[in-house]
Formats: structure tokens, sequence, C-alpha cells
């Protein structure tokens, strides 16, 4: 197919229609052009051929199409164990459609615009749009020799330039002042290759700086922060062939989209075309109705870096999604998956892969669908798994449980920890290989009906379920659910049920949606889960249940037991006691999401993405009495009963020995070289009052109060001052109870002041918040210093509320990635 177009092309470059004698032999003459001046060099056949000058260290890139479209793309192998920085281990980068185009003496590497499109059988019409959006011109390279239709290019720059742009992450990140050293950079011949369908190139790049920052992230993770070396691979892919159906995109399905305008399309008709991003996957019998054997099965690899037992459980957690396919019509077996063979590499296009990757600090894993930008025909799968995780898992599971009672380590056979996070490894595997099916996250999942062991999504974030035992202990024999969930079923089928014809398809379609409506289950994403400030009661992340509330108030509970039973035993014998606080952090901090998710019922509105006539609800307003007790639930993290830790613990927390500094997953210390219970529990309090103050939430209550009697910002405000108002005539020393009250008495009116501050706020937020402010002032008792201070603060607000600082939060370790998500 190829040889007409280049020759098609080349007749126009060089001179032009006529196929006289002298092409023929200047096709002969420049046939020996490429052999004679790679002669000697090693050749590498495959997709786009390769020619290595070891003497020069230069790499020939041999072009034999052109105006023949491929996929390129750049990604790390090495990565930088940054969590900070991001730069990890597998990386990849969008995938671009390119292709090569002659000039006389150059050819170009040429990027077409995919947004801008015209699907019009009609030429002029499609080079009207065509003219009318900028390409984009990556590389220009001189052409070395030719022959044989094919031409030979220098592409050793190309390959060692910044390609993954690594330069503007460190700038960006303030590293100091880098800059790409050719001299200590150079391509990696060991890992570049070549094989029918993608053509491989490695580049080792270092990066140098005379005046690297002092302590940067580079500094923690580079033996010598003056030179950073990583590894640069770029791809070469040859495009998928025809037969690949793209599906319509549907808001209520969640899968990702892939989005362009489309010229042609016919007036009334939407000029924005979206279709979801799923793999290939054919009938290998197109009459088959159940149980049908795919031309192609999805296979994925898991990285054999990954030790055991993880390995078995990263595969044995992915295979759930078979589960999905079957009951999406497929026969059993449709989707698999092994360890990569040997020798096979984790770079080569054509593997789904699943890695493993290590990390200096705790960090996200993520699953990135490769998908063909022109279709949305996924490609690779490829999945990154922070290594970290699974000890996070683990030192929760040591705060919760206390299980050092006799002071040794456990048997592998008899580690609840172990099982626990082993657990999470496949939920984990699972949740990130869906994103590389196509599937969005879906945050409303784990409000859906189910019963603890049952799954009902994987793609949603999922928080340890723990249940207390007869004896009040914490138990994590069913923290995380098994097997791929109704909703993971829901979606598959979705996106993977082969119908008939388009006709069929619609209607099949409709009815997976309006089927999983009817059984309560509907799709949230991101956007609607994220924010502080979200609406939906219903979706959240790392959040239990159907009743936001009432599972705050029995994580509380959990909580509360489980900081009774904390002390030595949640480490083992001759490990440092002041170890404990850091096993303490998750655990004083576990209610944290939960509270988000009980905040968010809180002038909440539960809605869904409907599309006219498609029979689901109208979107409505939380009930009032609903709110009200989330409320109760919320206002009950900021009391001193809840954030005052024991004397019997604190007395087990002595400054930290040499070797065991604080890290940032430390709790914070106003108090140098102790452990500080009041500012661990102004961290927890900062965390609920910046939900429950948010002012896109304060401007709903206004709203809401009104229409739906729900409660007021007033209220609100009332509830969290009046757990820790001083009392009147406090009497003496009231201990640690009373100093801890004061001080997230202060945290609450600092967060009213922040909000009152707040660009976003709503002018009847601020009306009903300078109010508050001034009612706090008047009701401030004589002699008391905390009120004294509030009262100091509000004048400085009141004084100028422009320049007014607002006090910064006491800084909590971060709590994501629990278990350790995907982006
Ligand atoms: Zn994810």
């Amino acid at each position: 197919m190829w040889r007409p177009i280049i020759v098609m092309s080349l007749l126009f470059c060089s001179a032009g229609v006529v196929r006289s004698a002298e092409s023929e032999a200047k096709a002969k003459e420049s046939a020996t052009g490429i052999e004679a001046k790679t002669l000697g060099l090693q050749h590498v056949r495959g997709f786009l051929p390769l020619h290595w000058d070891a003497k020069s260290g230069k790499l020939y890139l041999e072009i034999p199409r052109l105006a023949s479209d491929f996929l390129y793309l750049t990604s790390l192998p090495y990565g930088l164990g940054s969590n900070d920085l991001g730069l990890d281990r597998g990386q990849l980068d969008e995938p671009r459609v390119l292709r090569f185009e002659r000039f006389g003496s150059k050819v170009l590497l040429v990027q077409p615009n995919q947004y801008f499109r015209s699907s019009a059988g009609d030429a002029a019409e499609r080079l009207a749009v065509r003219q009318s959006f900028p390409e984009s011109v990556l590389a220009g390279f001189k052409i070395e020799a030719e022959g044989g239709g094919a031409l030979l290019v220098d592409a050793t720059d190309f390959f060692l330039r910044d390609a993954h742009e690594v330069l503007p992450v460190l700038t960006a990140n303030k590293q100091g002042s880098y800059r790409l050293d050719p001299l200590r950079s150079a391509i990696a011949m060991e890992n570049t290759r070549a094989f029918p369908k993608n053509t491989e190139v490695e580049a080792l790049l270092t990066y140098v700086s005379d005046a690297p920052e002092a302590n940067s992230h580079v500094a923690e993770v580079t033996p010598d922060v003056h030179a950073m070396t990583l590894r640069v691979h770029h791809s070469f892919v040859e495009l998928p062939g025809p037969g690949f159906t793209p599906r319509r995109f549907d808001p209520r399905a969640g899968f990702f989209a892939l989005t362009y305008r489309d010229y042609a399309a016919p007036l009334g008709s939407p000029l924005t075309q979206q279709f979801i991003v799923r793999h290939r996957l054919l009938k290998k019998d197109p009459a088959c109705l159940t149980a049908c054997v795919a031309q192609q099965p999805l296979q994925y690899y898991v990285d054999r870096g990954a030790p055991e037992p993880i390995r078995a459980a990263l595969i044995e957690g992915a295979r759930w999604w078979d589960q999905a396919f079957q009951a999406a019509g497929w026969a059993p077996g449709t989707f698999r998956v092994d360890a990569l063979p040997e020798g096979a590499d984790v770079m080569d296009v054509r593997f789904n892969i699943i890695q493993w990757v290590h990390r200096y600090t705790r960090g996200w894993s993520y699953g990135f669908p490769l998908a063909d930008p022109r279709t949305g025909e996924i490609i690779k799968g490829n999945v990154t798994l922070g290594s970290l995780r699974s000890r996070q898992d683990y030192l929760i599971a040591e705060a919760l449980l206390s299980p050092y009672v006799t002071g040794h380590t456990l048997r592998p056979d008899n580690d609840p920890m172990l099982a626990m996070a082993l657990a999470r490894t496949r939920q984990l595997a699972a949740h990130e290989t869906g994103h590389t099916l196509g599937l969005e996250h879906n945050f409303a999942a784990s409000s859906f009906p189910h019963t603890p062991l049952e799954s009902v999504s994987v793609m949603d974030y999922p928080h340890p379920w723990i249940v207390l035992d007869k004896d009040g202990v914490p138990d994590l024999s069913q923290a995380y659910g098994v097997n791929i969930g109704v909703w993971d079923k829901v979606a598959i089928d979705f996106g993977y049920r082969q119908f008939a014809d388009a006709g069929a398809e619609r209607a099949g379609l409709e009815a997976i949606l309006g089927g999983a409506a009817k059984a309560g289950m509907y799709f949230m994403s991101d956007d609607d889960s994220r924010p502080l400030g979200g609406a939906h009661p219903h979706s959240h992340l790392w959040d239990n249940g159907a009743d936001p509330a009432a599972e705050l108030t029995r994580i509380m509970q959990i909580r509360a037991a489980a900081l009774l039973r904390f002390g030595e035993n949640a480490i083992p014998m001759g490990a440092p006691l002041a170890q404990l606080e850091d096993t303490l952090a998750p655990l004083y901090l576990m209610h944290r999401y939960q509270t988000e998710a009980a905040v968010k019922e809180i002038g909440g509105l539960d809605y869904r993405f409907q599309l006219r006539g498609d029979g689901q609800g109208n979107a409505a307003i939380v009930d009032p009495a609903e709110q009200r007790k989330a409320l109760h639930a919320v206002i009950a993290t900021l009391s001193p009963e809840a954030l005052a830790l024991p004397e019997s613990l604190l007395k087990l927390l002595p400054p930290r020995p040499p070797g065991l500094p604080r890290t940032r997953e430390s709790l914070p210390a106003a108090t140098g070289l102790t452990f500080d219970p009041i500012a661990a529990a102004e961290s927890a309090a900062d965390l609920t009052l910046a939900g429950l103050f948010e002012p896109h939430r304060a401007a709903r209550l206004m709203e809401y109060s009104g229409r739906a009697a729900g409660p007021t910002l007033d209220e609100v405000i009332d509830a969290a001052l009046a757990v820790n108002r001083p009392p009147k005539r406090p009497s003496g020393n009231r201990g640690l109870y009373g100093a801890v009250q004061s001080a997230v008495y202060v945290r609450t009116v600092e967060a009213l002041l922040t909000l009152a501050a707040d660009s976003q706020s709503s002018s009847l937020v601020r009306a009903v918040l300078f109010a508050k402010l001034d009612e706090i002032k008047q009701r401030a008792e004589a002699g008391s210093q905390v009120e004294a201070y509030v009262s100091y603060r509000i004048d400085q607000f009141l004084e100028d509320p422009k320049k007014f600082v607002v006090a910064a939060p006491v800084p909590a370790p971060p709590g994501m990635p629990i278990g350790d998500e995907g982006e």
C-alpha cells in the first residue's frame, strides 16, 4: 500500500508528474544511497529501521513511508522516584499522530490537527478544514541519503532532546536552574529495538545544574544534585488498521471520552463529537449471542519486578475483570492476566502492562489507556503501582490492631496486617486496570446497596471496612471487597457488549444504563466528588455506605475503641517507642474522609447526569433532617472528647531518637522536639472546618435553608462554636481537655474569618459572618484569654478585611492516597 503514496509525493516534491527513464535511473542510483551511507553500521530492522554508528554515537532513522500517519509517544523507563516531581518509572506521555513529509532536501515531522476535522467525502471540504487550523511541525531533518523509496535522516539530536519535558517540571517545582548536557547524554542502544509494529529508542539524558536548589526534591533522590540522569523512551507505533468501531460517549456510563469537532456535521446536529475510549474486541463468530469467543483476547502482563506475594495479588485482582467481560456476553478467558514472559520488554507497546514502581515518598498509582487519538481505540494499557503503598496499609492496620502483644512480629500466614495489605493490592490492581479499559472513577458506587464483602465497584476509592468484634477490638477481615463490582459489570457491558447493528446498539446501551438506574446505580465523576465544596451527598472518596452521617458516627466509635487500645503493642519489641507517633497519625485522623462525606450532606443536592426522557429523577435538596443529622455527626469530630488524647498514651511518646526524624507523615508540632497533642487536635479540627465553612457550601446553605427549610449558615456556625466555647467562668486547670477545647475554639473562629475574607464568599454569606463575628466579640467574657485573642483577631479583620491575613491551617500529614489510588 505504501509504495504508491510515497511515489506520488516524491514526484510532486522533486520533478513534476512525468514517470521518465530518468526518474527510474534516479531510484536505482538512490537505492544504494542508504546502503552506502549505513555501510558498517549496526542495522535494527523493524517498523522504522534504525542504523547505529557506534563510533560517532549517531543514530540514523530510516523513513520507509512519507505522508503516512503513525503514533509517537515518549515515556520514562527510569523514573526520578520523587512523588512531588511526579516523574515516575513507566510514566507515559500523551500519544500523538504524526507523519513525515518531504520538502526538498528536508523531511519534516508533522503533527496534523486531530481536534478540528471533517468527515466529509468531498476533498475540498476536508481541505477547507485542514487549511483553517494550524498543524505543528515538531522537527525537521536534513535528508542524509535515500534509496528504494526510503529516506535516511540523522535523528540523534531528536532523540537526545528534552522530549519528556523534564526541564519545565524542574523549573515549575523550583528545583534550581537545570539544563540538558549533551556531553553527558547518549543513545542507550541496549534498550533501542524495533519490532514489526513499533520502533523503540532509548536515550540517557543528564540534566545538570551549577546552582541546584538546596534541599530540593532532586537532592532527596539523586546521588549528586548537580547531575540528574534519567532515561527517556521514544516509541513509534503503527496505528491500528481498520475494523474498530467507535462507540458514542454517554455521560452516564463512566468512560473516558475522545472529543473532537467535525465540521461536516449537518446543521442541527452536534459539531462536537464524543466517543468512549475502549479496546478493540471483536467476536470470532459475529452471529454468536452468549459466551462469545473473541478474535483477540485482552491480554495483560504483570511486571516481574513485583515481588511475591504482591505479584500474585496483582494478577489475581486484575483477573477479576474477566467476570465483567463474561457478564457482557464474552467467553471466560476473554480478559487474561499473567506474569510478563522472561525477556519481554515492559516498554513494548504490544503489551498491556501492570508495572511496580518504587519512590522516595508515598505517592499515587495510576492506570493510563494509551489510545489512538483518531478513534479512541486503546492500543496499550499501562498501569503503574507504587510499592510504598502496601507499607502505609500495613501501618494503618498496625495502628488499628496494636497486634504485637507478645512483642514479636507475626508470621506471614497469621498476619492480619499483611492480609489487609494484600486485599488492598488486589483491589488496587483491578482499579488501575479499570482505567486502562477506559473507565473513569465512580465515586458514588460505595453508596449503592451491597453486602460488606460484595464489591460494588473497584472504580471507587474504598475506605477499609472495619467492624468491632464482640470484645470491642477492630476487625479488618472484611476490609476490602473481593471480585469485580456490579457497577463494573454495567460499565463493561456498556463499553464492550457487541450488538448486531447500530440500531440494536443504541437501544441496547440505553437498556443497560436504564436497568442500572432502576437498580439504584448511576455514575458520578471526579469533578462532582473531589472538591471540598462538592454538593453530591453520596459521591465521595474513601467513604463507605449510603448514610454518610451514620457511617461517620460508626467510624468515630471504631477510632475511639482503637485509640483506647493503642499503645506499645502497636510496635514490635525493640522498635523505638517514638515510632508510635507515626503509627498513631493515620489512626488519629482516620475519620477525615468520612467527615468530608458527611459534610457534603450539609447544603447538599442529590442529582444525576440526567438526559431528557431517560426516566432518572430530578435534582433534590438533601432532606433537612438528614442535613441536621450530618451536622450533628460532623460537629462531634470537633469535640475535645474526640480530639484530646489520653495521658496513658501521651507518656508513651518520647522525643524522637537519632535516625528517626519527623517526616511529612508525622503529626504537626508547635512544641519542637516533643509530641504536640494540641497541634494534632488543631490539624484534625482544621480538616473538618475547611469542609464545613467552604464558600460554595455556605452559599448553598443560604439558598437551600430558604427553599427547603434546611439548616441555615447561622445554625451551622452556632453548632461549631458551641462545642468548644470556653466556659463562662473557667475554674482552675482544665487539663489537656481544656487546652484542646480552647485551641479548637480559636481554630473555629479563624475558619469563620477565613470564610469572611474569601473572595469567593457571596455577599449574603459575608452578611451572616459579619453579624456572627460581632456576636462573638459581644459575648467575649472579660478576662478570658482565648476570647480576648479571638476578639483581637476579629478587630484586625473588621479594621481592613482586605489587609487581613488569614490563619494558615495547621498542616495534617497527607492522607491520600490511603491504600494508594490513581489519578
Ligand atoms: Zn483511579
